[in-house]
């Protein structure tokens, strides 16, 4: 017990260190997002994020937008809770079958013109979840998504990319 006590006083964390604030990389994209928001908008982005059946991984990645670190909120991104107030839809995991309803009605409330981003490898092609019985299938299958984002789970940084991607493409669709 005691040998087990003083490991743990002196054991480094297992943790990996958190990525810099001050990150370029995340600034430019950041900076880049926020440019094409102000333009097409005029002041913010704003998303509701729907779990149809991941396995949360996904959700860790996007929660991370507005932590500290990321602080996406300084480049106009905002999450609410209602599709009613929203622009985007980010949808993660494949649809599971009690939650295609709810996919659907999501959809169905959020105003024109919206954006649908399917997160993950999941949301994509259902990812390790192929062939399950209690998967539809891919978010396509279910609701007309305009971005797909790949990765298991996507960084912060990959999810910033593509809302580049998606504001680029709703601009020249004009
Ligand atoms: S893509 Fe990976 S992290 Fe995301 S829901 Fe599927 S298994 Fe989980």
């Amino acid at each position: 017990m005691r040998t087990l006590l003083l490991r743990s006083l002196f054991a480094r964390p297992v943790t990996i260190a958190a990525p810099s604030a001050e990150n370029a990389a995340l600034t430019e994209v950041g900076h880049a997002l926020e440019g094409r928001i102000r333009r097409l908008y005029g002041r913010s982005l704003t998303i509701r994020e729907v779990d149809a059946g991941s396995c949360n991984g996904c959700e860790l990645e996007i929660h991370a937008l507005n932590n500290a670190v990321y602080d996406c909120e300084r480049f106009g991104l905002r999450f609410a809770a209602s599709p009613r107030h929203c622009d985007v839809l980010m949808v993660t995991g494949p649809v599971t079958r009690n939650m295609k309803v709810a996919l659907e009605r999501t959809y169905a409330a959020t105003p024109d013109p919206k954006w649908v981003v399917a997160v993950g490898d999941c949301a994509c092609g259902c990812g390790v979840f192929e062939d399950s019985y209690a998967v539809i299938g891919a978010v396509d299958k279910v609701v007309p998504v305009d971005l797909h984002v790949k990765g298991c789970p996507p960084r912060p940084i990959e999810l910033l990319r593509g809302l580049v991607a998606l504001v680029d493409k709703a601009t020249a669709k004009g």
